[in-house]
């Protein structure tokens, strides 16, 4: 009899590897009668990432953006025979014993979890493509640490600069910062940054410091913000170079020191040797007091080994077949980031996955997996953003969207932009109610009141 079906069967023992979009999702739902729950993950707290480049220039606090997953477990066990978190690193899946390898992330115990069904949820790391130098010198948007540690060397950068006021070239290189990558991630922090620099800066350091600070927003490709259309992504890059951020397309970060940065002429993968040598031959090197990487996302170590064992060839992610199985195996599932499911890496991807999943485990029926997209949002900042919506179908769906001056786009014309103060406050509207808790609401929309009232954090918080 299966543990799904039969109320005195031995529990099944459900193993989630991972804290974020899918893990958490999945967990919420899959806490059933007769399910045994554990979940592993290094970070003991869910990451709110949208909110990842506004804690950077403190305009919240990261405690806005991070869920304490004690409380999640706790409440997921009061569903479930046991619902337990461990505090670790997955290492490897043995999936011929069914057994997770995992290290404590304290003192880096070996724990051996055995499971009935296990989920990897792991997410992905920042990408530096081997480019040299990324990893020792750049700052990255990915963690809350990250997060944390972006600010402080924003403010570090600000007060070295505001002491020095007589070495003209070290002020601008330390007010220079570099983001290398025009996705959403960067586009949303290259407008944190601008904003910030404007009002907060120029507020607490004095219009001497603000209007030297230099913001470079650099895109290999030949436009920004690829998952967006053309229009929309025009649209934020008028905004963006309105507000001074300088926005370099069609150029690549190709070298990395501790003080400076190499930009060249992107060049296509296919580059004959002589555009090579001419794109080298015009590669210049930005003095800067920080680089933020935004380029991207690869697979963590744990996931390009399972996919090795398993014979897979795509080392991108874990390969899953339509009810998000990963393929070779038979209790082994891959969501969000981990996954190669066809779909975008966002979070809206890995929450759905994480319920189907989370529902598969609990009901013991594995179906296809169908994503329903509901649109794109991107803030750009105080009072601007751009939104790009699924419109309904029907004789007077567009209505609203006339109201709000939506433009058709997409392919087909069946979306809906949305520009300005309207998609900010879609964007503001819509991620605040999607936090986790009402803690979470309280403290974001007291973060958001605070900034507005008094200004962003220029102080390291203690
Ligand atoms: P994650 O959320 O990254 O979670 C992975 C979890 O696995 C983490 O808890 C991690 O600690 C844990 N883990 C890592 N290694 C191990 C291991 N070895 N063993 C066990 N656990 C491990 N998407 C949107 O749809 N909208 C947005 O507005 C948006 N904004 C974003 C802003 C930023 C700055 C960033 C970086 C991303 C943003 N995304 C957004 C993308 C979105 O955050 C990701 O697609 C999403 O986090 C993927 O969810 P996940 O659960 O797969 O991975
Ligand atoms: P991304 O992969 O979407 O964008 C990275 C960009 O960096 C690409 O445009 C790439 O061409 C560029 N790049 C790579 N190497 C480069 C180099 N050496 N020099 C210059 N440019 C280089 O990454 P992201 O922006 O971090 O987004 C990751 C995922 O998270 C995406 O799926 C995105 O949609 C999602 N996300 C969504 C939102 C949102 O919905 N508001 C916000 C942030 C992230």
């Amino acid at each position: 009899s299966s543990p799904a079906t039969d109320p005195n069967a031995e529990p099944e023992k459900i193993v989630i590897l991972g804290s974020g979009w899918a893990a958490l999702s999945a967990l919420r739902k899959c806490a059933a009668p007769n399910k045994s729950i554990v979940v592993v993950s290094p970070r003991p707290h869910f990451l709110y990432t949208p909110l990842l480049a506004s804690s950077s220039v403190g305009t919240i606090t990261l405690r806005s953006a991070c869920e304490p997953l004690r409380a999640l477990v706790e409440s997921a066990a009061s569903k479930a025979t046991s619902a337990t978190f461990v505090r670790a690193d997955a290492r490897e899946v043995d999936v011929k014993g069914k057994k997770v390898l995992a290290t404590t992330d304290s003192d880096g115990m070996a724990l051996e979890l055995s499971y009935d069904k296990l989920v990897i949820a792991v997410g992905a790391q920042p990408n530096t493509f081997g480019i040299p130098g990324v990893q020792e010198h750049a700052l990255f948007l990915k963690e809350a640490e990250d997060s944390a540690k972006l600010h402080a060397k924003l403010l570090c950068n600000l007060e070295k600069a505001a002491a020095l006021n007589i070495r003209v070239a070290e002020i601008d290189r330390l007010l220079k910062v570099v983001v290398c990558g025009g996705g959403p991630t960067g586009v949303e922090l290259a407008a944190e940054l601008a904003d910030f620099a404007h009002n907060d800066v120029a507020r607490r350091y004095g219009t001497d410091i603000s209007e030297r600070i230099q913001i470079i927003l650099v895109e290999a490709m030949p436009r920004i913000l690829a998952p967006f259309d053309e229009k929309l992504a025009n649209v934020a890059k008028e905004h963006l170079v309105s507000k001074g951020v300088d926005v370099r397309t069609g150029t690549a970060v190709t070298y990395v020191e501790s003080n400076d940065v190499t930009l060249a002429p992107s060049c296509p993968r296919n580059a004959t040797k002589e555009q090579r040598e001419a794109a080298a031959a015009a590669a210049k090197t930005e003095e800067t007091g920080a680089l933020v990487w935004a380029a991207g996302i690869g697979a963590r170590p744990l996931v390009k080994k399972l996919a090795n064992s398993l014979g897979q060839t795509d080392m991108r992610g874990l390969q899953v077949d339509e009810t998000l199985k990963v393929k070779g195996t038979d209790s082994v599932y891959a969501i969000g980031d981990a996954a190669l499911s066809g779909y975008a890496p966002t979070a809206q991807v890995a929450s759905q996955q994480g319920k189907h999943i989370g529902r598969a485990i609990r009901d013991g029926i594995d179906s296809k997996f169908e994503y329903i997209h509901a649109g794109s949002l991107c803030c750009l900042g105080s009072d601007n953003g751009i939104a790009q919506l699924l419109a309904p179908k029907g004789s007077n769906s567009f209505n609203v969207w006339d109201a709000l001056g939506a433009e058709q786009v997409g392919k087909d014309g069946d979306e809906r932009a949305v520009t300005g103060k309207p998609a900010f406050v879609m964007w503001r509207s819509l991620y605040w109610t999607k936090l986790l808790s009402t803690s979470s609401r309280l403290s974001l929309g007291g973060d958001w009141i605070k900034a507005q009232l008094h200004g962003r954090d220029v102080v390291e918080p203690v």
